[in-house]
């Protein structure tokens, strides 16, 4: 049978094809449309007869024909690679030199620059496509065959190269197969109980793994209609939320419909499932929202490379969801916690995150060296997260929580582990003590270039609205509760953490900005 991930999502499609799949706030599409659209995409690129393997490079704002592309490129047995939308020239530069595309959509807007670059970037051919769903590329489609046989693919053929957040360092490209995503695809499908009669709210952009292919394929898959809004709004939630079923989001669209005191419990009325991902919910967050709604946010843990790995229980008769805690590895996901040496660590003790299973990529694009390093013996992807099984036992401060051995808690990343005078400092352990002190909305731990003890912990922390935060006596504090080696040195006060689109606090920002301190 054909391992192409369309064939996989279009057997979910409900035998009703006329009925909505996908309703924006002034337009809809039938699952028929689905089909139709995608196919005169796919028989546009069909035409350009381009290589097995050939990128289609996309950076435009998000619409239902953007996904109709994606659609597409799959179907024809191209390679998709989406571009954040926030990317400017110099960035994308860099983005289309590495993948060498043979097409680039952009929108009419960035056209002046584009071309040129794309002639840098080997003779691409450009097209455009605007946010309305016009442009170049629909128009030309529209002449088109409204149907199309999709390419027959095995499942290791590449689908698509989704580049990293950046959030550490240089985006790098994620070689994603059918065969990951599908298995991926078919994992969620089951464990989140995904119903044809779901409707979904998706505010999430599609150029990342959490709103193109969590969300939108648990959507297609189960054959459930997707409201689809261009970006998160409170406002906007607030409306659609009473129609639908499902929503997902980063913890910053939590936080901010907390903030808003028309967010109430009846406007969730038909909610069967709340998911968070893509950075760390607050516990504190996890609370309000439960106390707010009644219900529990399921938070669940993935990356580009992987798609999704962990998840908290859907069915709560087989596990209580636990707020701090990215839950159980996925049905047919392997996932280890080891020390430097990869020798396996037992419940309890902080250490790297490796996985293995169907959903793992098969390296970055043109790194073979990096790709190399990325995995340990026995095929182990490193995730570059710090984490541990059940209750952290080297919790010195907070009574430990009861947690099962086998739910994982992600302490932060290995890039952001803190050494200051030979002792390991893990900065989720500081934050969420720093976080719960009065006056303190959030906060960030760092490390940074001491000359006595290589790197000195600092946390930068966001005071709540008024509040007036005395620094000092807040470090004596801290001195009370953990050892003087994670007391930060130096306390800095901003009004906002520096995050990324998909609501990621940038920490390499705050290093490089507080690198002076000592130096
Ligand atoms: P880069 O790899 O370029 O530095 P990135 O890792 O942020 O960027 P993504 O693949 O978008 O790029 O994000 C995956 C990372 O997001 C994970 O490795 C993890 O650190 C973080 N993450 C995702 N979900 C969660 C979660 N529920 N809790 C904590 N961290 C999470
Ligand atoms: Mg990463």
């Amino acid at each position: 049978s054909n391992a192409n991930l369309y064939a996989l999502l279009e057997s979910g499609f409900p035998a009703d094809r006329f009925s909505v799949a996908i309703q924006t706030p002034n337009k809809s599409y039938s699952w028929n449309d689905i089909e139709t659209l995608s196919a005169q995409y796919a028989n546009l690129l069909a035409s350009f007869n381009l290589e097995a393997g050939a990128r289609i490079a996309v950076q435009v704002e998000k619409s239902p024909e953007a996904l109709m592309l994606y659609l597409a490129a799959l179907r024809a047995g191209l390679v998709y690679l989406p571009l954040n939308t926030a990317y400017r020239e110099a960035e994308v530069a860099y983005f289309l030199s590495d993948a060498e595309p043979s097409v680039v959509v952009y929108p009419q807007s960035s056209l002046p620059w584009m071309q040129a670059l794309a002639r840098d970037a080997g003779g691409a051919r450009v097209l455009t496509l605007e946010e309305d769903g016009s442009g170049s590329l629909p128009a030309m489609a529209q002449s088109q065959a409204r149907s199309f046989a999709t390419v027959a693919c095995g499942k290791d053929d590449l689908a698509t190269i989704l580049y990293t957040s950046g959030t550490t360092g240089r985006s790098k490209g994620a070689m994603l197969s059918h065969g990951n995503l599908a298995a991926n695809a078919q994992t969620l499908k089951a464990y989140w109980g995904w119903r044809s009669d779901d409707v979904l709210l998706h505010m999430l952009p599609i150029f990342h793994v959490h709103g193109l292919f969590v969300a939108s394929h648990g959507a297609l898959l189960a054959g459930a209609k997707t409201i689809w809004l261009p970006k998160f709004q409170v406002e906007d939630t607030l409306r659609y939320l009473p129609e639908c079923t499902v929503m997902m989001g980063v913890p910053t669209y939590y936080v901010r419909l907390l903030a808003d005191e028309r967010f109430t419990r009846p406007l969730c009325r038909n909610m069967r499932l709340f998911i968070s991902g893509s950075a760390p919910l607050l516990t504190e967050t996890f609370a309000s929202f439960q106390q707010r709604t009644g219900h529990t946010i399921l938070e669940r843990y993935g990356m580009s490379e992987t798609v999704m790995l962990t998840s908290n229980p859907y069915d709560e008769s087989a596990g209580r969801r636990i707020g701090g805690t990215v839950g159980r590895a996925l049905p047919g996901v392997e996932a280890r916690v080891v020390d430097d040496a990869n020798t396996v660590l037992g419940a309890g003790e902080i250490g790297n995150v490796q996985v293995r299973g169907p959903n793992v990529f098969a390296g970055y694009w043109r790194m073979p060296e990096k790709t190399r390093e990325e995995f340990a013996p026995g095929g182990w992807f490193k995730t570059g997260d710090v984490g541990h099984w059940g209750a952290a036992s080297s919790n010195d401060g907070e009574p430990t929580q009861d947690i099962p051995s086998d739910y994982l808690t992600i302490v932060g990343r290995s890039k952001d582990l803190i050494i200051s005078g030979g002792f390991n400092v893990y900065p989720k352990e500081i934050e969420m003590i720093i976080d719960d002190m009065p006056g303190v909305a959030e906060s960030a731990v760092i490390g940074v270039p001491h000359p006595d003890f290589g790197e000195a912990v600092v946390a930068v922390l966001v005071p709540r609205a008024g509040a007036d935060i005395d620094v000092a006596a807040l470090q004596s504090r801290l001195k009370t509760l953990i050892a003087n080696f994670k007391v930060p040195k130096h306390i800095e006060l901003i009004d906002q953490l520096p995050r990324n689109t998909m609501g990621k606090v940038q920490k390499n920002m705050l290093r490089d900005n507080y690198k002076s301190l000592w130096a």
